[in-house]
């Protein structure tokens, strides 16, 4: 007997050197079988800075994972040495953690993690955890 299937859902750079290190990363952090992803150049910066509409464009593919798979995960990435989005390690973690302020309050009932993707050491990418929705799983409010 096996469970359901498990999904997590990530925004995440198109930079292919980062896809499977962050695949790794979260799938094994969140216990998730499969992980539906999402692409953009540089999101951490698109989230944080793009309009209502260009938000709602994201938000909808978001939404397509949710329905389909059950997620209730999102995981929004960002890394260095990154061509869509070349600002400092520290304006990463910044953008990331405004990413998920701005999120939160769209999407009620879902967890959301920001990860920034750091350098270690040549084809080596360090995953940590910047910011969670307060509480680890989120609750709805209503
Ligand atoms: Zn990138």
């Amino acid at each position: 007997m096996t469970g359901p299937e498990r999904f997590a859902t990530m925004v995440t750079c198109i930079d292919g050197r980062i896809q499977r290190p962050l695949d790794e990363w979260v799938r094994q952090r969140l216990g998730v079988e499969y992980l539906d992803t999402i692409t953009e150049p540089g999101p951490e910066s698109m989230l944080a800075t793009t309009d209502e509409r260009q938000l709602g464009v994201l938000l909808a593919k978001v939404a397509v994972s949710r329905r389909a798979h059950g997620s209730a995960t999102l995981v929004i990435a960002g890394h260095a040495d990154c061509a869509g989005n070349p600002v400092s390690a520290d304006e990463h973690r910044d953008q990331l953690r405004r990413s998920l302020l701005r999120l939160t309050g769209r999407l009620p009932g879902t967890r959301i993690l920001a990860v920034h993707a750091a350098r270690c050491g040549e084809r080596c990418w360090a995953p940590e955890l910047v910011a969670e929705t307060p509480g680890g799983p989120a609750v709805t409010h209503d």
